[in-house]
């Protein structure tokens, strides 16, 4: 049986890894949809290669472009957000969702509706409206399973146990690019160095992010949605060998920890090979070459992004689409030169204090957490224009 599958970020860091798994596969796969943004030539050519349906490009300007490379291939070509939600709705049995930010939510809950097993990397859809992509999930009889290493990690922890005996959930950090550097010297951090991670190939803001925290900061939200324990169960340690994901402490003191390399495919394909595992194309660890394996607690005066997150689950409400959507306007001021690397955490604080609380308390609606979103980008940008002026 082939299981009709679709990418949503193909083009990028995630979304490349999960094609490398499944071009290992063609005929098990049917491929319906693939969506990028810039980069054309790369969906254009990996939707030939795994002959999709259909490739979509956010951007609308780029739809010629994205026809031309595909013509004589039979593959459709659409464009713009509208295009986007369209092939969210295509049906599908398993869907990666691996747009980058806020952009990611609304095909996430397309493809939800239509019943797929939606693996989830857009870590920003479960910030922004957890509450509402877990019950589309539930009253579609639709599977939501978790991408970012951490989760799939407590997720996997977690097979046959009762949740009444998790006692607390610990997700790892590597630190990012900063984690030794002294206090100091982070004002004047630069695009080039936060955009190096010393052990995770991934994505560009996210990289940034996790130098920031802000990274680790959207999964202690993400940890809270997904596995519904309360903030004070979930704790985040630094890790700098990047080896243990996750671990789970159990009532009667024991803790199950997630051990594996620090690549990505490993968690893309137990998604997409769940309930079953299948080999990997994943280095094994050797752990008596590795030899020692160390922990540090987080440092909440060089990472504020940590606290920030805890203030954000305490609200609640529509205060994490508040919480992502300044963090995407400060990390875009920070790419573009505006703001120093410490000022995005001061920019996102400075959002979440001015929101008004009419906006957090709305009911939490598609609509509603679009109008909180772009309510925040533009109070975000009023920070960073004041800041950088
Ligand atoms: P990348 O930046 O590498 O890729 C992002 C993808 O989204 C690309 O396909 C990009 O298209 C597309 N895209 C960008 N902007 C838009 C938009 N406005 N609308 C629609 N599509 C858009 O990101 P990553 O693969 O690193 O991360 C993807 C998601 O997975 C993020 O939510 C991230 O937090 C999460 N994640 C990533 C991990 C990793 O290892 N990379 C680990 C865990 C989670 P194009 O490239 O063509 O412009």
């Amino acid at each position: 049986m082939t299981r009709r599958v679709s990418i949503f970020g193909a083009t990028g860091s995630i979304g490349q890894n999960t094609i490398d798994l499944i071009a290992r596969d063609p005929d098990a796969y049917d491929v319906v949809a693939l969506t990028g943004a810039s980069n054309i030539d790369q969906l254009a050519s990996d939707a030939m290669r795994l002959r999709a349906d259909i490739a979509v490009t956010a951007d609308e300007t780029q739809l010629d472009d994205l026809r031309t490379a595909l013509e004589g291939s039979g593959i459709e070509a659409a464009a713009g957000q509208a295009a986007l939600t369209e092939v969210g709705c295509r049906p599908a049995d398993w869907v990666m969702s691996a747009i980058v930010g806020a952009a990611g939510l609304a095909p996430g809950i397309c493809a939800l509706e239509q019943g797929a097993t939606l693996a989830l990397a857009n870590k920003e859809s479960l910030v922004c409206a957890g509450q509402l992509i877990l019950s589309t999930a539930k009253a579609n009889d639709a599977r939501l399973l978790p991408v970012d290493s951490e989760h799939s990690a407590v997720f996997q922890a977690l097979v046959g146990e009762d949740m009444d005996a998790v006692e607390r959930i610990i997700i790892t950090a590597s630190g990012g690019a900063f984690r030794d550097w002294p206090l100091d010297k982070l004002a004047s951090a630069t695009l080039a160095e936060a955009s190096s991670h010393p052990n995770w190939d991934m994505g560009q803001r996210i990289t940034i992010d996790s130098a920031s925290m802000f990274n680790k900061a959207l999964e202690l939200i993400e940890t809270r949605e997904y596995f519904g324990v309360r903030p004070d169960q979930i704790e985040v340690l630094v890790h700098p060998e990047s080896m243990i994901h996750a671990m789970v402490g159990f009532t009667d003191g024991a803790l199950m920890a997630h051990v594996g390399p620090p690549d990505m495919r490993h968690a893309i394909g137990y998604a997409l090979h769940w309930p079953d595992r299948r080999a990997l194309p994943v280095d094994r660890l050797d752990l008596a070459q590795i030899g020692a394996l160390t922990f540090r607690p987080p440092d909440e005066v060089r990472w504020p992004a940590l606290r920030l997150a805890r203030e954000v689950m305490e609200r609640g409400g529509l205060s994490g689409a508040v919480f992502n959507a300044a963090k995407e306007t400060a990390l875009d001021g920070f790419i573009a030169g505006r703001i120093g690397f410490q000022t995005m955490a001061q920019v996102v604080e400075q959002v979440l204090n001015d929101t008004d609380p009419g906006h957090i308390d709305a009911p939490m609606t598609l609509d509603n957490v679009h109008a909180v979103d772009q309510m925040a980008r533009q109070a975000a940008r009023d920070v960073i224009e004041h800041k950088a002026g």
